[in-house]
Protein backbone atom coordinates (compact mmCIF):
# COMPACT_ATOMS: atom_id res chain seq x y z
CA UNK A 1 0.00 0.00 0.00
CA UNK A 2 1.18 3.21 -1.27
CA UNK A 3 -0.23 7.07 -1.26
CA UNK A 4 -0.04 9.03 -4.18
CA UNK A 5 -1.25 12.46 -5.18
CA UNK A 6 -1.21 14.54 -8.57
CA UNK A 7 -1.67 18.66 -9.15
CA UNK A 8 -2.37 20.23 -12.53
CA UNK A 9 -3.41 23.84 -12.47
CA UNK A 10 -2.46 27.70 -12.38
CA UNK A 11 -0.85 27.51 -8.76
CA UNK A 12 2.43 26.59 -7.59
CA UNK A 13 2.21 22.59 -7.25
CA UNK A 14 4.71 21.83 -4.06
CA UNK A 15 2.93 23.71 -1.57
CA UNK A 16 -0.09 21.87 -2.27
CA UNK A 17 1.28 18.19 -2.99
CA UNK A 18 2.86 18.89 0.25
CA UNK A 19 -0.17 19.20 2.66
CA UNK A 20 -1.90 16.72 0.50
CA UNK A 21 0.52 14.01 0.90
CA UNK A 22 0.49 14.63 4.36
CA UNK A 23 -3.27 13.53 4.60
CA UNK A 24 -1.98 10.59 3.15
CA UNK A 25 0.42 9.72 5.31
CA UNK A 26 -1.19 6.86 7.06
CA UNK A 27 -0.66 4.84 3.43
CA UNK A 28 3.13 4.77 3.65
CA UNK A 29 5.21 5.89 5.75
CA UNK A 30 9.03 4.28 4.60
CA UNK A 31 9.93 6.81 2.02
CA UNK A 32 8.21 9.80 0.70
CA UNK A 33 9.11 12.04 -2.55
CA UNK A 34 7.70 14.63 -5.14
CA UNK A 35 8.30 15.78 -8.78
CA UNK A 36 7.46 19.06 -10.64
CA UNK A 37 7.62 20.12 -13.96
CA UNK A 38 8.38 23.40 -15.23
CA UNK A 39 9.38 24.40 -18.20
CA UNK A 40 10.41 20.85 -20.03
CA UNK A 41 12.37 20.48 -16.99
CA UNK A 42 11.43 17.81 -13.63
CA UNK A 43 12.39 18.91 -10.17
CA UNK A 44 12.85 15.32 -8.22
CA UNK A 45 13.58 14.95 -4.54
CA UNK A 46 13.14 11.55 -2.71
CA UNK A 47 14.28 9.63 -0.16
CA UNK A 48 13.40 7.51 3.29
CA UNK A 49 11.22 9.03 6.06
CA UNK A 50 8.52 10.50 6.41
CA UNK A 51 7.37 13.81 4.54
CA UNK A 52 7.79 15.54 7.24
CA UNK A 53 11.12 14.62 7.97
CA UNK A 54 12.40 14.05 3.98
CA UNK A 55 11.59 17.85 2.89
CA UNK A 56 12.46 20.76 4.45
CA UNK A 57 11.48 23.96 3.84
CA UNK A 58 14.29 24.54 2.00
CA UNK A 59 13.96 21.20 0.14
CA UNK A 60 10.36 22.59 -1.34
CA UNK A 61 11.39 25.89 -2.20
CA UNK A 62 13.88 24.49 -4.72
CA UNK A 63 10.68 22.55 -6.54
CA UNK A 64 9.57 24.59 -9.42
CA UNK A 65 6.10 24.28 -11.76
CA UNK A 66 2.74 23.94 -11.00
CA UNK A 67 2.08 20.35 -11.76
CA UNK A 68 3.67 17.43 -10.12
CA UNK A 69 2.72 14.31 -8.53
CA UNK A 70 3.95 13.11 -4.75
CA UNK A 71 4.07 9.35 -2.99
CA UNK A 72 4.75 8.05 0.28
CA UNK A 73 5.86 4.31 0.23
CA UNK A 74 5.05 1.05 2.14
CA UNK A 75 6.84 -1.44 0.90
CA UNK A 76 5.04 -4.42 -0.62
CA UNK A 77 5.01 -8.15 -1.18
CA UNK A 78 8.60 -8.98 -1.83
CA UNK A 79 10.09 -5.41 -2.24
CA UNK A 80 13.27 -3.88 -0.82
CA UNK A 81 13.42 -0.97 1.27
CA UNK A 82 16.22 1.08 -0.16
CA UNK A 83 16.58 4.63 -1.41
CA UNK A 84 16.43 3.31 -4.72
CA UNK A 85 12.82 2.34 -4.95
CA UNK A 86 11.88 5.57 -3.14
CA UNK A 87 8.93 7.03 -5.76
CA UNK A 88 8.63 8.94 -7.76
CA UNK A 89 10.56 7.71 -10.86
CA UNK A 90 11.61 9.52 -13.85
CA UNK A 91 12.60 8.44 -17.33
CA UNK A 92 13.98 11.10 -19.48
CA UNK A 93 13.61 9.96 -22.61
CA UNK A 94 11.72 9.02 -24.73
CA UNK A 95 9.07 12.26 -23.64
CA UNK A 96 10.04 12.72 -20.41
CA UNK A 97 8.03 10.92 -18.08
CA UNK A 98 7.32 10.86 -14.23
CA UNK A 99 5.00 7.94 -12.70
CA UNK A 100 4.06 7.17 -8.89
CA UNK A 101 2.10 3.91 -8.16
CA UNK A 102 0.86 2.42 -5.76
CA UNK A 103 -0.33 -1.33 -5.96
CA UNK A 104 1.58 -4.35 -6.99
CA UNK A 105 2.49 -5.80 -10.13
CA UNK A 106 1.78 -9.85 -10.09
CA UNK A 107 3.55 -10.29 -13.57
CA UNK A 108 6.71 -7.63 -12.94
CA UNK A 109 9.55 -10.05 -13.64
CA UNK A 110 7.58 -11.59 -17.05
CA UNK A 111 7.56 -7.95 -17.77
CA UNK A 112 10.90 -6.84 -17.17
CA UNK A 113 12.31 -9.59 -18.88
CA UNK A 114 10.73 -8.82 -22.24
CA UNK A 115 11.32 -5.22 -21.60
CA UNK A 116 15.52 -6.12 -20.98
CA UNK A 117 15.05 -8.26 -24.14
CA UNK A 118 14.21 -5.13 -26.02
CA UNK A 119 16.96 -3.25 -25.12
CA UNK A 120 15.79 -0.95 -21.95
CA UNK A 121 17.45 -1.32 -18.59
CA UNK A 122 16.27 -0.89 -14.83
CA UNK A 123 17.70 1.04 -11.96
CA UNK A 124 15.74 -0.81 -9.41
CA UNK A 125 14.20 -4.24 -8.48
CA UNK A 126 10.88 -2.11 -7.99
CA UNK A 127 7.60 -3.32 -10.20
CA UNK A 128 6.62 0.39 -10.61
CA UNK A 129 9.65 0.92 -12.96
CA UNK A 130 8.73 -1.80 -14.98
CA UNK A 131 5.42 0.17 -15.39
CA UNK A 132 7.00 2.98 -15.90
CA UNK A 133 9.30 1.50 -18.42
CA UNK A 134 6.63 -0.53 -19.91
CA UNK A 135 4.52 3.05 -20.74
CA UNK A 136 7.30 4.99 -22.49
CA UNK A 137 7.92 2.05 -24.59
CA UNK A 138 4.14 1.78 -25.38
CA UNK A 139 4.06 5.62 -25.86
CA UNK A 140 6.99 5.48 -28.01
CA UNK A 141 5.27 2.85 -29.95
CA UNK A 142 1.86 4.81 -30.33
CA UNK A 143 2.91 8.42 -30.92
CA UNK A 144 5.27 10.12 -33.27
CA UNK A 145 6.76 13.21 -32.89
CA UNK A 146 4.52 14.52 -30.46
CA UNK A 147 2.37 12.78 -27.15
CA UNK A 148 -1.38 13.05 -28.56
CA UNK A 149 -4.55 12.22 -26.38
CA UNK A 150 -5.54 9.45 -28.59
CA UNK A 151 -1.71 7.83 -28.84
CA UNK A 152 -2.03 8.12 -25.27
CA UNK A 153 -5.09 6.21 -24.69
CA UNK A 154 -3.89 3.70 -26.81
CA UNK A 155 -0.79 2.81 -25.73
CA UNK A 156 -2.26 2.92 -21.74
CA UNK A 157 -5.11 0.30 -23.55
CA UNK A 158 -2.39 -2.00 -24.36
CA UNK A 159 -0.19 -1.62 -21.17
CA UNK A 160 -3.51 -2.70 -19.29
CA UNK A 161 -3.44 -5.74 -21.65
CA UNK A 162 -0.11 -6.30 -20.37
CA UNK A 163 0.16 -5.49 -16.80
CA UNK A 164 -1.53 -8.03 -14.01
CA UNK A 165 -2.13 -7.17 -10.67
CA UNK A 166 -3.09 -3.92 -9.02
CA UNK A 167 -1.68 -0.36 -10.23
CA UNK A 168 -3.76 3.18 -9.54
CA UNK A 169 -0.97 5.03 -10.89
CA UNK A 170 -0.66 9.20 -11.32
CA UNK A 171 1.59 10.27 -14.08
CA UNK A 172 3.46 13.43 -15.88
CA UNK A 173 4.60 13.60 -19.19
CA UNK A 174 6.49 16.50 -20.69
CA UNK A 175 4.74 18.35 -23.26
CA UNK A 176 1.55 16.76 -22.42
CA UNK A 177 0.18 17.16 -18.11
CA UNK A 178 -1.24 14.82 -16.27
CA UNK A 179 -2.24 11.42 -16.62
CA UNK A 180 -3.73 8.90 -14.19
CA UNK A 181 -5.37 5.19 -14.66
CA UNK A 182 -6.69 2.43 -12.47
CA UNK A 183 -5.93 -1.28 -13.64
CA UNK A 184 -9.16 -3.41 -14.64
CA UNK A 185 -10.24 -4.63 -11.07
CA UNK A 186 -9.42 -1.76 -9.44
CA UNK A 187 -7.91 -3.10 -6.21
CA UNK A 188 -6.71 0.38 -4.94
CA UNK A 189 -8.68 3.72 -4.37
CA UNK A 190 -8.15 6.98 -7.08
CA UNK A 191 -10.52 9.98 -7.02
CA UNK A 192 -10.41 13.28 -8.79
CA UNK A 193 -11.54 16.36 -7.68
CA UNK A 194 -11.14 20.06 -9.63
CA UNK A 195 -10.98 23.28 -7.86
CA UNK A 196 -12.34 27.00 -9.98
CA UNK A 197 -9.06 29.53 -9.98
CA UNK A 198 -9.90 32.20 -11.66
CA UNK A 199 -11.53 31.34 -15.25
CA UNK A 200 -9.07 28.01 -15.33
CA UNK A 201 -9.70 24.82 -13.10
CA UNK A 202 -7.31 23.09 -10.90
CA UNK A 203 -7.42 18.92 -11.07
CA UNK A 204 -6.31 16.67 -7.99
CA UNK A 205 -5.45 13.06 -8.41
CA UNK A 206 -5.18 11.20 -5.11
CA UNK A 207 -5.20 7.82 -3.17
CA UNK A 208 -8.12 8.86 -1.04
CA UNK A 209 -10.28 12.13 -0.42
CA UNK A 210 -8.69 13.68 2.34
CA UNK A 211 -6.13 15.17 0.18
CA UNK A 212 -8.64 17.37 -1.70
CA UNK A 213 -10.59 18.00 1.41
CA UNK A 214 -7.68 19.84 3.13
CA UNK A 215 -6.97 21.64 0.08
CA UNK A 216 -9.97 22.45 -0.99
CA UNK A 217 -11.06 20.56 -3.81
CA UNK A 218 -14.45 19.33 -4.80
CA UNK A 219 -14.36 15.52 -5.13
CA UNK A 220 -16.00 14.13 -8.84
CA UNK A 221 -15.71 11.05 -9.01
CA UNK A 222 -13.84 8.15 -8.34
CA UNK A 223 -11.02 7.00 -11.14
CA UNK A 224 -13.27 3.82 -12.51
CA UNK A 225 -11.69 0.53 -12.39
CA UNK A 226 -9.79 0.06 -16.07
CA UNK A 227 -10.45 3.75 -16.71
CA UNK A 228 -7.94 6.39 -17.63
CA UNK A 229 -8.10 10.33 -17.10
CA UNK A 230 -5.66 12.85 -19.25
CA UNK A 231 -5.39 16.34 -17.84
CA UNK A 232 -3.58 18.53 -20.29
CA UNK A 233 -1.70 21.54 -19.72
CA UNK A 234 -4.60 23.61 -20.90
CA UNK A 235 -6.76 22.30 -18.64
CA UNK A 236 -8.85 19.77 -21.08
CA UNK A 237 -9.72 16.90 -18.95
CA UNK A 238 -10.51 13.52 -21.19
CA UNK A 239 -11.78 10.58 -19.07
CA UNK A 240 -12.08 7.00 -21.04
CA UNK A 241 -12.71 3.77 -19.79
CA UNK A 242 -10.92 1.20 -21.04
CA UNK A 243 -10.81 -1.85 -20.07
CA UNK A 244 -14.53 -3.45 -18.76
CA UNK A 245 -13.65 -6.10 -16.25
CA UNK A 246 -15.22 -6.85 -12.80
CA UNK A 247 -14.22 -4.07 -10.56
CA UNK A 248 -12.86 -5.96 -7.29
CA UNK A 249 -11.36 -3.40 -5.09
CA UNK A 250 -9.32 -4.45 -2.15
CA UNK A 251 -11.68 -5.21 1.21
CA UNK A 252 -8.97 -4.63 3.64
CA UNK A 253 -8.91 -1.02 2.43
CA UNK A 254 -12.23 -0.55 4.63
CA UNK A 255 -10.73 -2.71 7.47
CA UNK A 256 -7.88 -1.07 8.09
CA UNK A 257 -6.03 0.79 5.28
CA UNK A 258 -7.64 3.71 4.66
CA UNK A 259 -8.61 6.58 6.73
CA UNK A 260 -12.77 6.54 8.51
CA UNK A 261 -13.67 9.82 6.55
CA UNK A 262 -12.77 8.49 2.76
CA UNK A 263 -16.07 7.52 0.71
CA UNK A 264 -14.66 5.22 -1.92
CA UNK A 265 -15.96 3.90 -4.73
CA UNK A 266 -18.83 5.47 -3.28
CA UNK A 267 -18.79 3.37 -0.02
CA UNK A 268 -18.22 5.21 3.27
CA UNK A 269 -15.27 3.15 4.92
CA UNK A 270 -16.75 5.00 8.11
CA UNK A 271 -20.33 3.03 7.67
CA UNK A 272 -18.66 0.20 6.60
CA UNK A 273 -16.80 0.21 10.02
CA UNK A 274 -19.80 0.80 11.91
CA UNK A 275 -21.26 -1.90 10.29
CA UNK A 276 -18.25 -4.21 11.15
CA UNK A 277 -19.19 -3.52 14.96
CA UNK A 278 -23.07 -4.54 14.59
CA UNK A 279 -21.99 -7.72 12.96
CA UNK A 280 -19.27 -8.73 15.90
CA UNK A 281 -22.01 -8.09 18.15
CA UNK A 282 -24.91 -10.63 17.28
CA UNK A 283 -22.13 -13.06 16.83
CA UNK A 284 -20.77 -12.46 20.02
CA UNK A 285 -24.09 -12.31 21.71
CA UNK A 286 -24.11 -15.77 21.20
CA UNK A 287 -21.76 -16.95 23.19
CA UNK A 288 -23.70 -15.18 26.06
CA UNK A 289 -20.46 -14.21 27.52
CA UNK A 290 -20.22 -11.67 30.22
CA UNK A 291 -18.47 -8.73 29.26
CA UNK A 292 -17.91 -5.48 31.41
CA UNK A 293 -16.16 -3.39 29.03
CA UNK A 294 -14.65 -3.08 25.14
CA UNK A 295 -12.19 -1.70 25.07
CA UNK A 296 -11.09 -0.65 20.88
CA UNK A 297 -7.06 -1.21 20.13
CA UNK A 298 -6.69 2.35 18.58
CA UNK A 299 -6.89 3.59 16.19
CA UNK A 300 -8.60 1.83 13.32
CA UNK A 301 -10.69 -0.31 15.69
CA UNK A 302 -12.48 2.39 17.34
CA UNK A 303 -15.46 3.03 14.76
CA UNK A 304 -16.17 -1.12 15.14
CA UNK A 305 -15.80 -0.63 18.79
CA UNK A 306 -18.37 1.66 19.09
CA UNK A 307 -21.32 -0.41 17.61
CA UNK A 308 -19.92 -3.32 19.31
CA UNK A 309 -20.48 -2.19 22.64
CA UNK A 310 -23.31 -0.62 21.96
CA UNK A 311 -25.23 -3.43 20.51
CA UNK A 312 -23.68 -5.59 23.30
CA UNK A 313 -25.84 -3.27 26.02
CA UNK A 314 -22.15 -2.93 27.55
CA UNK A 315 -19.82 0.29 28.55
CA UNK A 316 -17.00 1.31 25.68
CA UNK A 317 -13.90 2.66 27.27
CA UNK A 318 -10.55 4.26 26.05
CA UNK A 319 -8.83 1.42 28.26
CA UNK A 320 -5.64 1.93 25.89
CA UNK A 321 -4.14 5.08 25.00
CA UNK A 322 -1.87 5.51 21.71
CA UNK A 323 0.88 7.41 21.69
CA UNK A 324 0.26 9.29 18.18
CA UNK A 325 3.55 10.45 17.55
CA UNK A 326 4.80 6.81 17.20
CA UNK A 327 4.18 5.32 13.78
CA UNK A 328 1.56 2.23 12.55
CA UNK A 329 2.96 -0.85 13.48
CA UNK A 330 2.12 -3.02 10.66
CA UNK A 331 3.12 -0.42 8.45
CA UNK A 332 6.69 -0.63 10.00
CA UNK A 333 9.13 -3.13 7.55
CA UNK A 334 10.86 -5.83 9.84
CA UNK A 335 9.31 -7.57 13.05
CA UNK A 336 12.23 -6.51 15.64
CA UNK A 337 10.80 -3.09 15.31
CA UNK A 338 7.02 -4.07 15.38
CA UNK A 339 7.90 -5.85 18.86
CA UNK A 340 9.87 -3.09 20.21
CA UNK A 341 7.07 -0.24 19.05
CA UNK A 342 4.12 -1.78 20.86
CA UNK A 343 5.92 -1.03 24.15
CA UNK A 344 6.46 2.34 24.03
CA UNK A 345 3.18 3.23 21.25
CA UNK A 346 0.17 1.92 24.08
CA UNK A 347 -0.18 2.53 27.47
CA UNK A 348 -3.00 0.79 29.76
CA UNK A 349 -5.28 3.27 31.47
CA UNK A 350 -5.59 0.37 34.73
CA UNK A 351 -8.56 2.05 36.27
CA UNK A 352 -10.72 0.40 33.18
CA UNK A 353 -9.22 -2.47 32.92
CA UNK A 354 -8.51 -3.80 36.37
CA UNK A 355 -11.13 -6.26 37.90
CA UNK A 356 -12.36 -6.64 34.87
CA UNK A 357 -13.67 -9.06 31.96
CA UNK A 358 -12.36 -6.95 28.95
CA UNK A 359 -13.33 -7.50 25.04
CA UNK A 360 -10.17 -6.03 23.47
CA UNK A 361 -11.26 -5.07 19.51
CA UNK A 362 -9.08 -5.04 16.80
CA UNK A 363 -9.13 -4.11 13.25
CA UNK A 364 -7.76 -7.66 12.80
CA UNK A 365 -5.14 -9.67 13.48
CA UNK A 366 -2.10 -10.13 11.21
CA UNK A 367 1.30 -11.90 12.70
CA UNK A 368 -0.33 -11.98 16.36
CA UNK A 369 2.84 -10.84 17.87
CA UNK A 370 1.30 -7.24 18.66
CA UNK A 371 -2.21 -8.72 19.75
CA UNK A 372 0.01 -11.15 22.34
CA UNK A 373 1.99 -8.23 23.71
CA UNK A 374 -1.53 -6.17 23.91
CA UNK A 375 -3.12 -8.79 26.09
CA UNK A 376 -0.12 -9.22 28.31
CA UNK A 377 -0.27 -5.69 28.77
CA UNK A 378 -4.29 -5.55 29.46
CA UNK A 379 -3.81 -8.95 31.74
CA UNK A 380 -0.97 -6.83 33.48
CA UNK A 381 -3.18 -3.74 34.20
CA UNK A 382 -5.46 -6.68 36.37
CA UNK A 383 -7.58 -7.73 33.93
CA UNK A 384 -10.19 -10.64 35.23
CA UNK A 385 -10.53 -12.10 31.65
CA UNK A 386 -9.56 -11.02 28.08
CA UNK A 387 -11.52 -11.51 25.14
CA UNK A 388 -10.39 -10.63 21.79
CA UNK A 389 -12.53 -9.96 18.82
CA UNK A 390 -11.43 -8.86 15.37
CA UNK A 391 -13.31 -6.70 12.89
CA UNK A 392 -11.53 -8.58 10.09
CA UNK A 393 -11.82 -12.74 9.21
CA UNK A 394 -8.72 -14.77 9.88
CA UNK A 395 -5.81 -13.67 7.28
CA UNK A 396 -4.38 -16.84 5.86
CA UNK A 397 -3.14 -15.18 2.31
CA UNK A 398 -0.81 -13.48 1.44
CA UNK A 399 -1.41 -10.40 -0.50
CA UNK A 400 -0.27 -10.08 -3.76
CA UNK A 401 -1.96 -6.78 -5.07
CA UNK A 402 0.48 -4.26 -3.10
CA UNK A 403 -0.22 -5.22 1.18
CA UNK A 404 2.56 -6.45 3.23
CA UNK A 405 1.89 -9.39 4.91
CA UNK A 406 3.74 -11.73 2.38
CA UNK A 407 4.37 -14.95 3.66
CA UNK A 408 1.94 -17.47 5.21
CA UNK A 409 4.38 -18.01 7.58
CA UNK A 410 4.13 -14.87 8.98
CA UNK A 411 0.11 -15.07 9.16
CA UNK A 412 -1.01 -16.53 12.62
CA UNK A 413 -4.07 -17.67 11.08
CA UNK A 414 -2.19 -19.51 7.58
CA UNK A 415 -1.83 -22.97 9.62
CA UNK A 416 -3.57 -22.95 13.07
CA UNK A 417 -7.41 -23.09 13.75
CA UNK A 418 -9.36 -21.21 16.37
CA UNK A 419 -8.11 -22.70 19.50
CA UNK A 420 -4.66 -22.56 18.49
CA UNK A 421 -4.98 -19.05 17.92
CA UNK A 422 -6.02 -17.97 21.28
CA UNK A 423 -3.87 -20.01 23.04
CA UNK A 424 -1.44 -18.38 21.41
CA UNK A 425 -2.69 -14.56 22.21
CA UNK A 426 -3.04 -15.72 25.81
CA UNK A 427 -7.11 -15.08 25.69
CA UNK A 428 -9.75 -16.41 27.37
CA UNK A 429 -11.97 -15.99 24.08
CA UNK A 430 -11.37 -15.48 20.67
CA UNK A 431 -14.00 -14.13 18.04
CA UNK A 432 -13.67 -13.41 14.22
CA UNK A 433 -15.82 -11.81 11.80
CA UNK A 434 -17.19 -13.86 9.39
CA UNK A 435 -16.35 -13.33 5.46
CA UNK A 436 -19.98 -12.93 4.74
CA UNK A 437 -20.68 -10.67 7.38
CA UNK A 438 -17.39 -8.32 6.29
CA UNK A 439 -19.07 -8.31 3.11
CA UNK A 440 -22.54 -7.83 4.16
CA UNK A 441 -20.80 -4.52 6.57
CA UNK A 442 -19.11 -3.07 3.75
CA UNK A 443 -22.06 -3.06 1.23
CA UNK A 444 -21.15 -6.28 -1.01
CA UNK A 445 -24.46 -6.24 -3.25
CA UNK A 446 -25.95 -2.08 -2.12
CA UNK A 447 -25.86 -1.92 -5.74
CA UNK A 448 -28.13 1.17 -5.06
CA UNK A 449 -24.85 2.19 -3.38
CA UNK A 450 -22.67 1.41 -6.62
CA UNK A 451 -23.98 -0.50 -9.54
CA UNK A 452 -20.73 -0.85 -10.72
CA UNK A 453 -19.52 -2.88 -8.02
CA UNK A 454 -20.13 -6.47 -8.11
CA UNK A 455 -17.71 -7.69 -5.22
CA UNK A 456 -14.57 -7.58 -3.69
CA UNK A 457 -11.26 -8.64 -3.62
CA UNK A 458 -10.46 -11.09 -0.09
CA UNK A 459 -7.66 -13.00 -1.59
CA UNK A 460 -5.92 -12.86 2.11
CA UNK A 461 -8.92 -14.13 3.63
CA UNK A 462 -10.66 -16.78 1.01
CA UNK A 463 -7.39 -17.72 -1.04
CA UNK A 464 -9.29 -16.18 -4.37
CA UNK A 465 -7.11 -14.24 -6.39
CA UNK A 466 -9.19 -12.56 -8.68
CA UNK A 467 -6.33 -11.34 -11.28
CA UNK A 468 -3.13 -12.88 -11.99
CA UNK A 469 -1.76 -16.84 -12.27
CA UNK A 470 -1.55 -17.04 -8.54
CA UNK A 471 -0.84 -20.75 -7.71
CA UNK A 472 1.53 -22.62 -5.15
CA UNK A 473 4.19 -21.58 -7.25
CA UNK A 474 4.11 -18.33 -7.54
CA UNK A 475 3.13 -17.83 -3.92
CA UNK A 476 6.68 -20.34 -2.86
CA UNK A 477 8.35 -17.93 -5.45
CA UNK A 478 7.50 -15.06 -3.20
CA UNK A 479 7.76 -16.43 -0.15
CA UNK A 480 11.78 -16.76 -0.77
CA UNK A 481 12.05 -13.67 -2.26
FE1 LIG B 1 -6.71 -6.35 -0.18
FE2 LIG B 1 -6.32 -8.75 0.88
FE3 LIG B 1 -7.01 -8.50 -1.71
FE4 LIG B 1 -4.58 -7.73 -0.83
S1 LIG B 1 -5.42 -9.83 -0.88
S2 LIG B 1 -5.93 -6.63 -2.24
S3 LIG B 1 -5.08 -6.93 1.21
S4 LIG B 1 -8.23 -7.96 0.11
Amino acid sequence: MCGIIGKIGQSEAIAELYDGLIALQHRGQDAAGFVTLAEDKFYLKKGLGLVREVFLPKDLAAFQGRSGLGHVRYPTAGARVGEEEAQPFVLNTPFGIALAHNGNLTNAEDLSAKLLKNGYYLTSKSDSEVLLVLFADLLKRHNKKELTTEGILTALSELMQQAEGAYSVVTLLRGFGLVAFRDPAGFRPLIIAERAEGFAKEYLIASEPSSAAVLDYKLIDDVAAGEAVLIDFQGKLERRRLVKSEHKPCIFEYVYLARPDSVLDKLSVYKARLRMGERLARQILQSELEIDVVVPVPDSSTTAAITLAYNLGVKYREGLVKNRYIGRTFIMPGQAIRQKSVRYKLTPVDLELKGKKVLLVDDSIVRGTTSARIVEMVRQAGAEKVYFASAAPPLRWPCVYGVDFPTRAELVASNRDLNEIKQLLGVDALFYQTIEDLRAACGDGRTDLNPDLKGFCAACMDGHYPVGKIDEAYLKGLEKS
